[in-house]
């Protein structure tokens, strides 16, 4: 049972990363369509963390076939990735028929959880779903009056996914002010990564979704948990905006929320995320090509201090399309800032030809078309 777990999530994972592959592809060829839509199937949460302004003791889920329309509308859209998140969203009854729909749309499918309800068969019910990632979120060893998120209460969970689970598992902790222990941050990320999943660290933004500053031994626990991490392309690695955010120092970056990223709320609107409920609050039906090329170009004022992460993720493959040589360097040169022993590996090796030489990238671009069957855009937004 255990070898046939471990020989079905390593062919899903070569399956997903080809999907990951054209997924990369059509953001590099074309920014007409986002490449990440959060959307909620229901805002009610069977818990309630004190720094959280995303969930509600008693709203109901949002009824199927409108769920269904509603990713299918996202689908037409272009979108490539579709998080499903609350509230909480395995409260939803038809959780599974929702991943299911996703995945024939051709998108992949993200649940973000807190876990309580992960036991043995509902992950295999996951797993025949079709979900591609799992993202839980950690805030403390021991429950307190801040959350209920706790290690102590979900390292079952944990183990249970690490045996059963066919699909891509992140654990997120967490830092910020009302973190109580923050030590506990760096003992959820090295359970993540012993358990073999991804451990990521996220800090705790106000109402606003802005940045609230690191202390000093928070500080230090942030950056040994980033040194866990030892992927070559791992976000947190090279998200500079992850430093300066936990110094809280400004980021220099361009918010593309409304048009690379979408944030769908339960009644079915459109907003830039999850922090700025309201607007463009356009209901999703009603949104087309023209709201996205305005999104893409409207100025954030809010984007210096922002801590939404998804957003900024995409906002780099942006930065990469535009830039592909100049981030591929600053890449490698931010690795081996922090790892001097770094070899370039092969994967790096092979994107450094691509991209490094003019000559090589018109090629690979053309390759990539026939391969990943991409049209020739229309129009490039700059
Ligand atoms: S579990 Fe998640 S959605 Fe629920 S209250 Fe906590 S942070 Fe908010
Ligand atoms: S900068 Fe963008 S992602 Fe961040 S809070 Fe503002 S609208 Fe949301």
């Amino acid at each position: 049972m255990r070898l046939l777990t471990t020989i079905r999530r390593k062919a899903k994972t070569v399956a997903r990363k080809l999907r990951e592959a054209r997924m990369f592809a059509r953001a590099m060829h074309s920014a007409r369509h986002p490449i990440l839509a959060q959307i909620v199937p229901i805002r009610r949460c069977n818990l309630a963390c004190v720094y959280c302004n995303e969930f509600d003791s008693h709203s109901p889920p949002v009824p199927t076939a409108e769920m269904l329309r509603r990713i299918d509308r996202l689908a037409e859209l272009g979108t490539t990735i579709i998080t499903l998140s609350g509230g909480e969203p395995m409260l939803h009854p038809d959780l599974d028929l929702l991943i299911r729909r996703i995945r024939q749309r051709g998108a992949i499918a993200t649940l973000i959880t807190n876990g309580y309800f992960l036991v043995p068969e509902r992950i295999r019910q996951l797993n025949r779903a079709g979900l591609d990632y799992l993202q839980i979120s950690i805030d403390n060893l021991e429950p307190d009056e801040t959350s209920k998120k706790s290690l102590k209460v979900l390292d079952r969970k944990l183990q249970w996914l690490a045996r059963h689970a066919e699909f891509a598992v992140s654990v997120n902790s967490v830092l910020g002010s009302p973190v109580r222990r923050p030590s506990d941050a760096l003992a959820v990320s090295r359970r993540a990564h012993q358990l073999g999943f991804t451990g990521t660290v996220g800090i705790l933004h106000d109402h606003n979704g802005q940045v609230m500053p690191l202390g000093r031994e928070q500080m230090e626990i942030f950056e040994e948990i980033l040194k866990l991490e030892k992927a070559v392309f791992s976000f947190s690695h090279y998200g500079r905006f992850q430093r300066n955010i936990a110094r809280g120092e400004p980021n220099e970056w361009r918010c593309r929320a409304g048009s690379r990223f979408l944030y769908v709320c339960e009644d079915g609107l459109v907003h830039y995320c999850s922090q700025r409920r309201g607007k463009p609050a356009i209901p999703l039906a009603e949104y087309g090509a023209e709201h996205l090329e305005r999104e893409f170009h409207t100025v954030k004022p809010c984007a210096p201090f922002c801590t939404i992460s998804c957003v900024h993720q995409t906002a780099m493959l942006d930065a990469v399309r535009e830039d592909p040589r100049g981030m591929l360097r600053q890449l490698t040169a931010r690795r081996r800032a922090s790892d001097p022993a770094f070899q370039t590996p092969a994967l790096l090796r092979a994107l450094e030809w691509m991209f490094l030489e003019p000559r090589n990238a018109a090629l690979f671009n053309r390759v990539a078309r026939i391969v990943f069957g991409l049209r020739k855009p229309a129009r490039r937004l700059p």
